[in-house]
């Protein structure tokens, strides 16, 4: 796994609506404001790292980038936090530390491959993100900021 390190802070927006939660993969998602803050050579693909909801526990997640899958024309970064929540959380400040790059992201050919290829990445992120030099992120002052008025990727 690459290692990389962005820390993304935002309030979560409604996605695309696809359903990704009826599929057992729901993904939270930045404004657009943050992901503009992101440098614009980042490669899309599979990262994985660690995310905090209102800065509660601290959970594995894999962020999916661009969907070639559906087409996406515009900039997108899906956050599946590998964890289940009793409820929702649109509106709640994220912490997200981006850590790893797992693998560039293919076009898949039916949503069925997608899914199963986005759940062996979740295997895998779960495995790397217990590497010591991974775990220990978690102890970051990042996830101490909650209420930054800057909300970005830097
Ligand atoms: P949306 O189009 O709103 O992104 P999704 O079906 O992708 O719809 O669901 C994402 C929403 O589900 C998140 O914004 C969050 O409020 C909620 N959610 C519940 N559990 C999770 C989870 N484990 N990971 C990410 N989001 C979750
Ligand atoms: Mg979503």
């Amino acid at each position: 796994m690459r290692s990389l390190l962005f820390f993304c802070l935002g309030q979560v927006v409604h996605g695309f609506g696809r359903g990704s939660k009826q599929l057992d993969i729901p993904t939270a998602n930045f404004p657009e404001q943050v992901l503009d803050s992101l440098p614009a050579d980042i490669s899309t693909g599979i990262y994985s790292g660690w995310a905090s909801v209102r800065s509660g526990a601290i959970h594995k997640m894999v962020s999916i980038g661009w969907n070639p899958y559906y087409k996406n024309v515009t900039k997108s970064m899906e956050i599946h936090i590998i964890h289940t929540f009793k409820e929702d959380f649109h509106g709640e400040i994220l912490n997200v530390a981006i850590v790893g790059y797992l693998i560039s992201e293919k076009n898949f050919d039916s949503l069925e491959s997608l899914i199963s290829a986005i759940q062996g990445d979740s295997e895998e992120a779960k495995k790397k993100l217990d590497l010591p030099e991974h775990l220990k992120l978690k102890d970051d002052n990042f996830f101490q900021v909650s209420k930054s008025k800057i909300m970005n990727c830097h």
